[in-house]
Formats: C-alpha cells, structure tokens, sequence
C-alpha cells in the first residue's frame, strides 16, 4: 500500500500579506511521495489497494496525451505491482510526449483512441469491447473520481490545518474538492477554483455531493472566474504569476490547476476578499510532471524543479 510522506505546509512571507494582514500557507502535496504526485496519490491510493483486494492484475483507466492522472496511475501502478493500461484520447503522435513516454518506460500500455470513441467511453458496449481486448481490469474512471477517491482525499487534512479558516484548491472533476469539503472544521470555508471554463461546475458539484451522501460542517464557495480561457488554456498573466510565484517563493506552479488557484486566491486577497487576520491555506494539489509537456506543446517556459 502506497504511504504518504509527511506532508509538509509551509508559509508564505511577503510585506504585501503584512500589509493586508493575512496569513498564508501552502500544504506541499506535490512532496507527498516521492512519485505519485498530489492530490492524484490520495485519489488512487484506495482504488489500487481495492484492485489488488479483488485479486485483478491490472489497472485501466483514461486521460488526455497531458494527463496527471495518466502519469501518476502509472506510477502507483507500478509501485504495487500491478499492470496499467491507458485509454489515451487522439491520435499517437511520435516521438511520444514526455508524459507518455514516462508511462510507457514504467510499463504502462497505451492504446490510442479517436475524439468520437473517447466521448463513448463510459457505455456498456464500449467497456465489454475493453474486458474483451485486456482482459480482468479494475476500471479507473477520467481524472480518477470515484467514492474511493473521494476516501482518499478525505485524509489530506491533518488537526494542524485546523488553524485556518480558508482552504483553497483547484478544481478539475471536483472528486478532490468534495473529499476537502467534508472533512472541514466547522469555522472553515472551501474555496475551489474551477481550471475549467463554465457554470455548469456548481452543479457538478452539487450532484456529486449528492451521489455520495456527502456533508460537511463547513461551507464552500466556487470561484469560476480565473479559469485562464479553459482547461489548457493560459494566458501570459497566468505565466508570468508562476514565475513571480517561483522566484519568491521558490515553489512551482503548474499552468492549468495550481497557477489558476494562487493566481485567484492572490487576486482575492488584493480585492480584500478575505478579512484581516484570515489565515488561509492553499491547497498545492502537484500536477507538476506537466509543466515539461506545456512547454513542449506552447514554447512557453515554466519552472520545472519544486524547490
Ligand atoms: C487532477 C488535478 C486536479 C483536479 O482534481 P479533481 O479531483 O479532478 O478536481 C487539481 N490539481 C492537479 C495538480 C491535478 O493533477
């Protein structure tokens, strides 16, 4: 079973944060194992141990050619032993781009499919054709959002976190806003910011809440104003922030979650979003094994190393 290092939070000094009298940390998940990434780590960690439970040899699951989720599942795969397969959407472009190759060299089998089939993944026919094609998997779904996932990330806080009165994360699916959400102190609010461009994300929220039977002694709110243009999309304000952020912080961001979320939560602290003497903590969720693919695909330059 994969174990976590300590996590470790660490705060963020600068005289604008004085002057505004806030407190500001961030919890270091993108340190949380020295392979599978972030909050990705928490996602998978009960679906393999589940898998390996019900006797399967192996894993398959879904992503984009950029995919954390791709990448860490093949990680965690191989960490535990177990085969992995990925449902790649698009056509297989060669060379492979640094994230599949990375999957591929730890024996991840990839499988190339067009944009129409990838959108009828989740039918029935779709899933036998699989079983009949791999074999006895466990199915992962995209981005890893399932009630084992949500499990999972139910146990990023520690009582330490009890100290701040905001949580901030970035929001993909929502599987990890949703485990946040209900392991919340009563005084604690949860803020997600949508990297995706749309309204439609409170009621995707709201449904998965439901779905699961999930409660919390906290609130949330949902920021879906600094997606950046999309999922994938960025815009030059959003890279020269990770690189403003690096220099002094000396942490890395990654363009498409954890830029977005500081990006928002800078922004709200210099609109006076947050009342002097909030403590609030952010959420670095990983997803940093993208920043080399951003580059490859945009030319844009990001830092690589966290620091
Ligand atoms: C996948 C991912 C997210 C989104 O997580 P969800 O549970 O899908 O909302 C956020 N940040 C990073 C770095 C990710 O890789």
């Amino acid at each position: 079973m994969l174990l976590p290092n300590p996590i470790p939070t660490q705060f963020i000094s600068h005289s604008f944060l004085e002057e505004k009298g806030i407190e500001l940390a961030i919890k270091r998940l993108d340190l949380v194992h020295p392979e599978v990434s972030g909050n990705k780590f928490f996602k998978l960690r009960y679906n393999l141990e589940k898998a390996k439970s019900q006797g399967k040899s192996s894993i398959l699951t879904f992503g984009g050619a950029f995919s954390n989720h791709i990448y860490a599942t093949s990680e965690a795969a191989k960490a535990e032993g177990l085969e992995s397969i990925g449902i790649i959407r698009g056509e297989k472009t060669e060379p492979l781009n640094a994230t599949l190759a990375h999957a591929e060299q730890l024996g991840m089998q990839l499988h190339f499919i067009d944009r129409k089939s990838y959108r009828e993944k989740s039918t029935a026919d779709f899933l036998n054709s699989l079983t009949e094609e791999f074999g006895d998997f466990y199915l992962i779904p995209e981005g890893g959002t399932n009630e084992l996932a949500i499990k999972g990330t139910q146990e990023i806080f520690d009582l330490e976190d009890q100290q701040f009165s905001y949580i901030c994360s970035s929001i993909g699916t929502g599987g990890t806003f949703a485990g946040l959400y209900t392991s919340l102190a009563s005084h604690q609010k949860l803020l997600g910011f949508s990297s995706l461009k749309g309204e439609f994300i409170h009621q995707e929220i709201s449904e998965l809440l439901e779905k699961h039977q999930l409660s919390s002694n906290g609130s949330y709110g949902i920021f879906t104003n600094y997606h950046f243009g999309g999922y994938a999309k960025h815009k030059q304000e959003l890279i020269d922030f990770i690189w403003w952020f690096y220099e002094n912080f000396g942490i890395v961001l990654d363009p498409i979650y954890t830029g977005k979320m500081a990006f928002g939560v800078w922004d709200l602290i210099k609109k006076d979003y947050f009342f002097k003497g909030s403590k609030i903590l952010m959420i670095h969720s990983g997803g940093l094994q993208g920043n080399m693919g951003f580059t490859e695909r945009t030319g844009f330059k990001l830092p690589t190393l966290s620091g």
